[in-house]
């Protein structure tokens, strides 16, 4: 049977695996299941050579059990329908799984990024921000974009400028989307949240040490061999972050192809040779592989997935060596490969876990920006003087005098990346351990995908029984 890839179906029939473990009316179920609203548009867009171009776009709402939706926009040639309804769905699983209060959505405009110019992808961004404003698809209280596959800062900063100026003064507006340049209202720590998060939910994982044992590896991530998927926002930061607590990056693929250095090699040397010759092959030291998939099959520990849905099919499942496999794309192993993998004891970290970080921090940018004020403006100063105070008067009891030395990095008062990133490692800690609560509830032999979609189904599950309108 050839493997058909529906994305749609994918993320239905993971759900569907995980619903059977809860005690839901179906009529609820099929409520929290469905895609609530897709919005369809095309619209002109002049290109620089004078001629006219139609550009298709979608943006899809999958949940609104709470306001706003909220989920990246993406450019990308894969993008229809099916996929932004896809992506929406597990936009709110995972905001639920990390009590992130939002429903699920995402949006998409179906084009080749790189075959247009800078002042073409800002006409498109901002055409298709006018669009989703006069259908009432954008603000900071309905419906809240953010970077995804082929966008960032730069386009959530044209996004913020246009709906600034069709908002007429609304107190709230830098709100409408995340992920915007600190200077335009962003927050620090967003760029390489998911990243980061990557990198807590793969160390929350290595950390237990049965699990570990179980694989036959040591705990920590310290020495584990890694292969990275994607050197893109999201795999470029997991593979930094990991690399600094002592993974050893031992195969890498981008789209021109895919390098293997089984005794390691160095991430920032690797980024700094593509600078300069367009491609991460024939990097010194490392050997080129033929086709870039072929990465996925190299000889590993942990295996990140951090580009597209659709990578680990049955096609390849059965010569996947690593042992764990972290999800930092949305949707990279189909429900079969799923399958596979966990008969042969892989340990999966699914994408609405692995990487919910990059939805949680742009929950703090949207806190940061309704709030008006600076997160750690308030008491940065206050700390500090507390710290100190407290340091004096230990130095008296001592009987030394009290140091008018530089405050020690740990008697510092908390700046915003600071409260950032510990928000993020407490988000990324609580949801593991309510993920493996979860198990240890069904039996040990539930895989961490299935547990962690029954907590996010339950979530969102329990907001719609509170409305007292299902049985
Ligand atoms: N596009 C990211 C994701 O898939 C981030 C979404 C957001 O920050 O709203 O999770």
């Amino acid at each position: 049977m050839t493997e058909q890839f529906d994305f749609r179906a994918q993320v239905n029939r993971s759900f569907d695996r995980a619903a059977a473990f809860t005690r839901h009316h179906p009529t609820l179920l099929a409520q929290v299941r469905e895609c609530n609203s897709v919005y369809y548009m095309s619209f002109p867009i002049k290109r620089d050579d004078g001629t006219i171009e139609v550009i298709e776009a979608w943006r899809a709402e999958h949940s609104h059990h709470r306001l706003p939706t909220k989920g990246g926009i993406r450019f990308s040639m894969t993008v229809n329908r099916d996929e932004v309804a896809a992506l929406a769905a597990l936009m709110t699983f995972k905001c639920a799984l990390v009590d992130v209060p939002f429903g699920g959505a995402k949006g998409g405009v179906r084009i080749a990024r790189h075959k247009y110019s800078e002042g073409e992808l800002e006409r498109i961004t901002r055409r298709y921000t006018f669009e989703l404003k006069r259908k009432n698809f954008i603000g900071p209280g309905c419906d809240v974009p953010a970077p995804d596959y082929g966008t960032g800062p730069r386009e959530m900063s044209w996004i913020v400028d246009t709906y600034l100026s069709l908002s007429g003064g609304e107190l709230n507006a830098l709100a409408c989307v995340t992920g915007k340049p600190v200077t335009q209202g962003g927050i620090r720590g967003r760029l390489e949240a998911t990243g980061r998060g990557v990198c807590y939910g793969i160390r929350e994982c290595c950390s237990i040490a049965e699990d570990m044992k179980r694989l036959k590896l040591s705990t920590g991530v310290e020495g584990k061999r890694l292969v990275v998927q994607g050197l893109g926002n999201v795999g470029y930061h997991a593979a930094k972050f990991l690399e600094e607590e002592g993974a050893v990056l031992v195969g890498i693929a981008e789209y021109e192809g895919a390098v293997s250095a089984p005794n390691g090699l160095k991430l920032e040397e690797l980024v700094a040779h593509r600078k300069e010759t367009g491609t991460i092959l024939d990097f010194p030291g490392a050997t080129n592989l033929p086709n870039s998939s072929d990465a996925l099959e190299l000889d590993c520990d942990i295996l990140i997935p951090a580009a597209l849905e659709n990578q680990i099919t049955t096609k390849n499942a059965s010569a996947i060596k690593a042992k764990i496999v972290g999800e930092a794309a949305n949707g990279p192993t189909t429900e079969d490969a799923d399958a596979i993998l966990r008969q042969r004891g892989v340990l999966i970290l699914p994408d609405i876990y692995l990487n919910a970080g990059g939805v949680t921090v742009s929950y703090f940018e949207w806190l940061k920006n309704l709030s008006h004020v600076r997160f750690g403006r308030l008491q940065k100063r206050y700390e500090e003087r507390a710290h100190k105070g407290l340091l004096d008067a230990l130095a008296k009891l001592h009987g030394d005098q009290p140091s008018d030395h530089e405050t020690p990095e740990f008697a510092r008062g908390a700046d915003e990346i600071d409260l950032v990133n510990s928000g993020l490692e407490e988000t990324m800690a609580v949801a593991y351990r309510e993920i493996v609560d979860r198990k240890t509830r069904l039996g040990n032999d539930i895989d961490m995908r299935t547990a962690a979609m029954v907590n996010a189904i339950d979530k969102v599950a329990v907001t719609y029984e509170e409305l007292g309108i299902f049985p």
